[in-house]
């Protein structure tokens, strides 16, 4: 039967090798499958695709008399051409099956062989696959000479190869490989973030930064959080980016905003990069006013935002170039709200800010706090230094300030710093809300108070039920928490009637489960 069935796989092959010399290659490939066809007794027919070490011999005796296909086609290029795109399909069927055993090397040898020759797109697929059996020196001798220069970076890849990968890639991007199917420098700055080999990875980072500094910084902001190296470290990177400043500020926001690093250096450097910045565009003869405003805004939020970098370097910069609002700011930080208020009021003249200010400081703040905040803005608005106009220009700022809900104030202070020629008139709802907040507040601490006295009297209550109950000493009672008899005369009761030793009162939450009101000790002492 064995032999039998070999008979006739054989005589399927023959005749499947019939049809392949007739080109009739439906017919043909039904009958090598049904056959179990060697598929290197097909791959054999094109020398120039077995794999150099392939030490495979025909069958014998053979099973056609074809020596080659460009024989078979008599050299007619477009047949040779449907035989080889025959092959490729051929492979492809057979290369995950039964049929493919023992024959892997040659299998994939013919298959980079032909898609390096005539399909590009499958042969970058081919190559990201797990598991491709090809020698790797005709791998790469293949690749080079079709010039598939990304696959062969990819093959290099397979062979853990990263350096030279890296080079070839580079080559494409400087553009003395050429190679449209390289997705180009993105794809580059993404192997290098999550490349582990740093010190591969700095021989690289000139060449991206060289080329774009926005993105190659993404080596740095790009890795994984769970990496950490000597060769990485946050101040070395900062050093080194010393050369590339768009780079270097990328890389600081990164450290300040998303890994939220609390190093004063960074902070200041950051916020000092961008104080040079605003100051350059300044310098310009005709200073582009959205530039402008995009640069001030970053470098006030950072001020605001921050409270690690160092203020009066920053401040000296800023009162040099009369960057006001930064000035404000800075200020604010160092708690001189009297002159960051006189800035906002006097050289910006914006007094929605300076209320701003004041609510925005005193965020999180006591209600002293904001008091001193907002009679402090008064006593701005109020300066009796100020010249004659200049107070009378101040005047209705002062009043909507007064009456304002969102302004709070200390009534008593604030009587004594307004002029006194005010008519009651212009302080009326200034007035009727004190009044009225004063009252209210009255009320409320008397209630506070009335609650208080009742709970008192409860808590008396209750101790003296305490107190008038009695309980027997004997010797076979036993600590709750120590479960050790008592010795000494003293010990405590709680109010669920378990006693302990007074040292171990303070424990017994711990190990009974009684709630909290429960178990107040009550010492006692038996003297
Ligand atoms: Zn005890």
């Amino acid at each position: 039967m064995v032999v039998c069935c070999g008979v006739y796989q054989k005589i399927q092959q023959q005749a499947g090798f019939i049809e392949f010399s007739l080109l009739h290659f439906e017919e043909a490939k039904e009958l090598f499958l049904e056959g179990q066809l060697d598929v290197r007794e097909l791959i054999s027919l094109f020398p120039d695709l077995l794999p150099a070490s392939s030490s495979f011999i025909r069958r014998n005796p053979p099973l056609h008399d074809i020596g080659n296909v460009s024989e078979m086609c008599s050299f007619e290029s477009n047949e040779i051409q449907s035989c080889r795109k025959f092959l490729l399909h051929y492979l492809e069927t057979i290369r995950n099956s039964m049929d493919a055993a023992g024959s892997k090397i040659e299998i994939d040898t013919a298959l980079l062989k032909l898609y390096a020759e005539m399909d590009y797109t499958t042969l970058l697929q081919f190559l990201s696959g797990t598991d491709i059996g090809c020698q790797p020196k005709e791998g790469v001798e293949v690749l080079h000479r079709f010039q598939r220069y990304h696959a062969l970076a990819l093959f290099h890849l397979k062979l853990g190869e990263n350096d030279s990968a890296l080079g070839i890639w580079s080559k494409i991007i400087s553009g003395e490989f050429s190679d449209p199917f390289y997705p180009g420098l993105t794809h580059f700055i993404e192997f290098l973030s999550k490349l582990s080999d740093h010190l591969l990875l700095w021989k690289y980072v000139d060449f991206v930064l060289e080329r774009d500094q926005r993105l190659g910084v993404r080596i740095f902001t790009e890795r994984s959080p769970s990496e950490t190296s000597e060769r990485l470290r946050p101040d070395f990177i900062v050093e080194y980016l010393h050369r590339f400043p768009v780079a270097l500020v990328k890389f600081l926001e990164y450290l300040v905003f998303e890994k939220k690093l609390e190093k004063e250096k960074f902070h200041t450097h950051l916020a000092v990069l961008y104080m040079d910045n605003v100051l350059q565009i300044l310098k310009l003869p005709e200073p582009e006013q959205t530039d402008l405003n995009d640069s001030r805004k970053k470098l006030q939020h950072l001020l605001h935002s921050s409270s690690l970098y160092r203020v009066q370097l920053l401040l000296g910069k800023a009162t040099e170039s009369n960057l006001h609002k930064e000035c404000a700011i800075l200020y604010g930080k160092l708690e001189e709200h009297e002159k960051a208020l006189k800035i906002l009021v006097h050289q910006l003249q914006d007094h929605d800010a300076a209320e701003d200010y004041c609510i925005r400081m005193s965020n999180g703040r006591d209600k002293k706090y904001r008091h001193r905040l907002f009679y402090a803005l008064l006593s701005v608005y109020l300066d009796s230094t100020l010249e004659e106009q200049k107070r009378e220009e101040m005047l209705p700022a002062a009043i909507q300030l007064l009456n304002s809900e969102l302004a709070e104030f200390d009534v008593s202070k604030v009587l004594q710093l307004i002029p006194s020629h005010w008519s009651v008139a212009i302080l009326d709802q200034f007035l009727v809300r004190a009044l009225r907040s004063s009252l209210h507040h009255r009320y409320c601490c008397r209630l506070q108070s009335a609650l208080a006295r009742g709970e008192n009297l409860q808590v008396k209550f209750s101790k003296i039920h305490i107190e008038n109950t009695s309980i027997i000493m004997t010797e076979d009672r036993i600590c709750a928490v120590c479960k050790h008899s008592f010795v000494e005369p003293a010990f405590a009761r709680h109010s669920n009637a378990t006693l302990t030793h007074p040292q171990c009162a303070k424990h017994l939450n711990l190990n009974l489960n009684v709630s909290q009101e429960s178990n107040n000790p009550f010492l006692s002492d038996l003297r």
